[in-house]
């Protein structure tokens, strides 16, 4: 399975690591981990942003993260027209594991808070791409 099943359109091409989509079409959620520095990534990054080592390794997310900060989109980008409205919120994994991604949509406006435990699991699209999202822990 190759890249082009990750996301609803091209658009990480810093992402380039193609055993993540058959990690996430497995139900797993798993990021890489620089094996000189010990930095993590989510989603996965072939190389090390903060030592620019090649020398990376799969680890699985933590479970559980805690909602930072979030905001709602009513208007998306070129290729996105149909989503909004959608909400995208950073979630803090602790160790310096951050995400920025889009909460899931059967979650509640009243539900979604600053604080909120949560997780990411595997998103599958009508039309066989395969994403990611926040979901309440
Ligand atoms: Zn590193």
């Amino acid at each position: 399975m190759g890249f082009e099943k990750f996301g609803r359109k091209s658009f990480t091409a810093f992402t380039k690591t193609a055993k993540f989509v058959d990690f996430l079409l497995e139900g797993k959620i798993q990021g890489t981990v620089c094996k000189d520095c010990g930095a993590k990534y989510f989603p996965p990054r072939v190389d090390c942003a903060k030592c620019l080592s090649k020398n990376m390794d799969w680890f699985e997310m933590p479970g559980k993260g805690k909602l930072e900060t979030f905001t709602t989109a009513y208007y998306a980008p070129l290729g996105f027209e149909t989503d909004p409205p959608y909400t995208m919120g950073v979630v803090d994994f602790g160790g310096g594991l951050k995400l920025f991604a889009r909460l899931a949509k059967d979650l509640k406006p009243e539900e979604i808070k600053v604080g909120l435990d949560v997780s990411v699991r595997p998103l599958k699209y009508e039309d066989g791409q395969i994403s990611f999202e926040v979901i309440k822990a």
